[in-house]
């Protein structure tokens, strides 16, 4: 049985984009150690859903522990770096955010707390961190190099299908009108003119690897109902339809660095290959 690591840099991250595989790999004996770079203080909670004198990064880590458990992850870790809100913010900088962190001290941390572990695969964040979140950057940069130093040989990048998404809100925002989405319209919109522009997530072609999740929607919908700091009962992830919802999120996406996948070859199915 392999060890796989999921880095991540903030709670809920693991919900939305790699939920799914990690419920499979844990399901099939696997070890899932989960790390997360920050505590995601930066983030905008749900309002009216913090206790009184409540601290958001508190609230974010329990969130994360409860989603951990929820997918059979055996460990959980966390850099304890600062979240460095989004990019034009000023709290990228912040000397203890994780935007300013110096790659080798990052990796020492790293290092000292997964020593004994023998990773057989890790997963980071493509280049652009997904959607250029300068968190996710940072997790790309730090994560990239632990595994050359180390000598990690399998790597992949979870990121985002450009194009299916594309197909996704399209389909969506046709029917709005008859499923009860009125309200996340504008959002689509908004979704629609980012995938177009190319500014998150790959495209279609530069994907090696399409990891069918449908097996284990429920426990990827609990995951992202656990975040309940960050994500609104009321929001698209959790309104749409059972069915909706699997179409969205039932495949997880994936890169191997080291591959490319030929133009009429279908995606890998197993993320170990
Ligand atoms: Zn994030």
């Amino acid at each position: 049985m392999a060890t796989v690591v999921f880095f991540h840099a903030h709670p809920d991250d693991e919900a939305l984009s790699t939920a799914g595989t990690m419920a499979a790999l844990s399901a099939s004996g696997h070890r899932v150690i989960l790390l997360v770079a920050t505590r995601g203080e930066e983030g905008e909670p749900v309002p009216g859903v913090l206790r009184e004198g409540e601290l958001l990064g508190e609230r974010r880590t329990e969130e994360l522990i409860k989603s951990a458990n929820l997918l059979g992850v055996e460990r959980v870790e966390f850099l304890d770096y600062r979240d460095s809100g989004m990019m034009d913010s000023p709290t990228t900088s912040n000397p203890e955010c994780f935007w300013k962190a110096d790659l080798e001290e990052a990796v020492s941390r790293l290092d000292q707390l997964l020593q004994g572990e023998t990773v057989d695969l890790l997963v980071i964040y493509d280049p652009n961190g997904g959607y250029g979140h300068p968190d996710h950057i940072q997790v790309h940069r730090v994560g990239t190099l632990w595994s050359d130093q180390i000598g990690i040989e399998e790597i992949r990048w979870t990121t985002l299908n450009r194009d299916a998404i594309k197909k996704t809100i399209e389909l969506a925002m046709r029917e709005t009108p008859d499923t009860g989405l009125a309200g996340v319209g504008e959002d689509l919109e908004e979704r629609k003119k980012r995938a177009e522009e190319g500014s998150f997530g790959s495209a279609e072609s530069e994907i090696t690897h399409a990891i069918d999740v449908s097996d284990f929607i429920d426990k990827k919908k609990d995951s992202i109902s656990a975040h309940q700091s960050q994500i609104d009962e009321d929001s698209f992830f959790l309104k749409i339809s059972d069915e909706q919802f699997s179409a969205v999120f039932g495949t997880e996406w994936f890169i191997n660095p080291k591959e490319t996948r030929k133009d009429n070859e279908p995606f890998k199915a197993n993320l170990f290959n």
